[in-house]
């Protein structure tokens, strides 16, 4: 079956966790959209790779060229995988998303008067970039923290002249909702905007086609990051116009940017080349380059129809129990969609202890807090300006940080519906604790 595929192919699937009682269990890992484990098969082409390390562009050595052909052909990959048309668009392998907007938002020389669309959806990596280089505009959304579609043509129509992009996120790592990313593009391009897809979380759930240029629906800008896509830290790419690039001194100089080199001036080099300063991550892009195989060959329609089964079938489980609070809705039509992550509370229990206890008792290891989305935690706890003012004056006096946090779950293509039990009978177990009296609070720390 699918599962059995997928989970072998899993590093650490059966790594043993202590637990508080000194017992070992296998590890159940529902903390995906922070970072994927790796596949198998990643960890092994970089271990073959290793006879061949030697470093990119440089010399005409064999194991040179055998470099530079392997981290060229990861950026064809990945333009293939993205439907990036390659005449048109650079690929750019930075270290990350949150390099990677920087990145973009150092090159589309903003400036006061400009204006940026985005949401207070988003990762902090998709704020606080646009914030000190032009005025940004936020789309509202509606109470349960979906976008407001028709906020947002408001606002392309009304700064219609000074809209430099829309920057919007694919997925959320809070609620998984899912943007209708190329009815979003089609709205932006008819009011002459360009439109930035944070896709750290969409890319490891969902195909994305970034569709050609000619068409209305295409995405201009698309970033993400392999460390949750099965491959390790490290790469994160920026797929954009070449045109965006080509005239830019690049943010990062030095070698490998350059044609030439005077001692009064420089020639820039091509793309991406001038925009990957430096030694590159060429172990990180040839397990990237694998891990996009190995999606491939698993094959979306499965994984998208496990990780959905999985969904439903905790949100089922878990809106029988009185006392969990879920965050958000199904919502309905095209903003429906959602990737498996699942933000949660247990009334009258603190997200940190709940994800303590989960971990230290059961195995489960799960994320709480904030998910560097606060101001999207504001709004789903519906907190009034004042309120968050005040949180903010808190955490900065070190009060407290969490008051306002959330647990969350988030599925891998290799998590099972027996892990999903097991889950559920842990939450079913805490709470039996809580009601009967039971003090619950603990300060173990692993004995790593
Ligand atoms: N955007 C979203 C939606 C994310 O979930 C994350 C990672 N949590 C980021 C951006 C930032 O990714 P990275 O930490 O790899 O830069």
């Amino acid at each position: 079956t699918f599962l059995h595929k997928v989970r072998k192919e899993i590093i650490g699937i059966n790594a043993k966790v202590p637990l508080i009682d000194g017992q070992k269990v296998r590890y159940i890992n529902f903390d995906n959209a922070a970072s994927t484990p790796s596949f198998r098969r990643v960890a092994y082409k970089v271990k073959e790779f290793l006879t061949w390390y030697s470093n990119v562009h440089r010399g005409t050595g064999f194991k040179s060229q055998i470099s530079t052909e392997i981290y060229d052909e990861v950026h064809n990959l990945v333009a293939d995988f993205f439907g990036a048309n390659k005449d048109d668009n650079t690929i750019i392998f930075v270290k990350n998303t949150t390099e990677a907007i920087n990145k973009l938002s150092n090159s589309l020389h903003l400036s006061y008067r400009d204006i940026v669309i985005t949401t207070p959806m988003e990762h902090h990596s998709n704020l606080l970039p646009w914030r000190d280089k032009c005025k940004v505009i936020y789309s509202n959304l509606d109470k349960e923290g979906r976008l407001d579609l028709d906020d947002l043509e408001k606002k392309l129509k009304r700064y219609r002249r000074r809209i430099k992009l829309v920057a919007i996120s694919g997925a959320s790592n809070v609620t998984g909702y899912i943007n209708p990313i190329h009815k979003i593009a089609r709205l932006v391009h008819q009011y002459d905007s360009k439109i930035l897809i944070d896709a750290a979380q969409l890319a490891p759930h969902r195909p994305i086609d970034m569709k050609e240029n000619s068409n209305p629906e295409h995405i201009d800008y698309l970033v993400f990051s392999a460390h949750k896509m099965y491959a390790p830290f490290g790469t994160g790419v920026l797929i954009g116009a070449k045109d965006t690039f080509a005239e830019n001194k690049p943010d990062y100089t030095g070698g490998g940017t350059v044609k030439a080199v005077t001692l009064k001036d420089v020639i820039w080099g091509d793309l991406p080349d001038k925009e990957e300063a430096g030694t590159p991550n060429i172990v990180g892009a040839l397990a990237l380059g694998e891990s996009i195989k190995m999606i491939n060959e698993l094959k979306w329609l499965k994984i998208i129809k496990n990780e959905e089964f999985l969904l439903n079938y905790t949100l089922k489980e878990l809106e029988k129990i009185d006392e969990v609070i879920l965050y958000g809705s199904m919502g309905s039509g095209e903003l429906s969609e959602r990737v498996g992550v699942i933000p949660f509370n247990i009334k009258g229990l603190e997200n940190t202890l709940v994800a303590s206890i989960l971990a230290n008792e059961f195995g489960i290891g799960v994320r709480n807090g904030c998910f560097c989305a606060h101001p999207y935690i504001h709004h789903l706890f519906g907190l009034s300006d004042e309120e968050i003012a005040r949180v903010k004056d808190d955490i900065a006096k070190g009060i407290y940080t969490h008051k306002y946090g959330l647990i969350r779950v988030s599925f891998g293509c290799y998590n099972s519906p027996s892990e999903v039990d097991h889950l559920i009978y842990a939450i079913k177990d805490i709470i039996a604790r809580k009601n009967a009296g039971v003090d619950l609070t603990n300060d173990y720390k692993f004995d790593k």
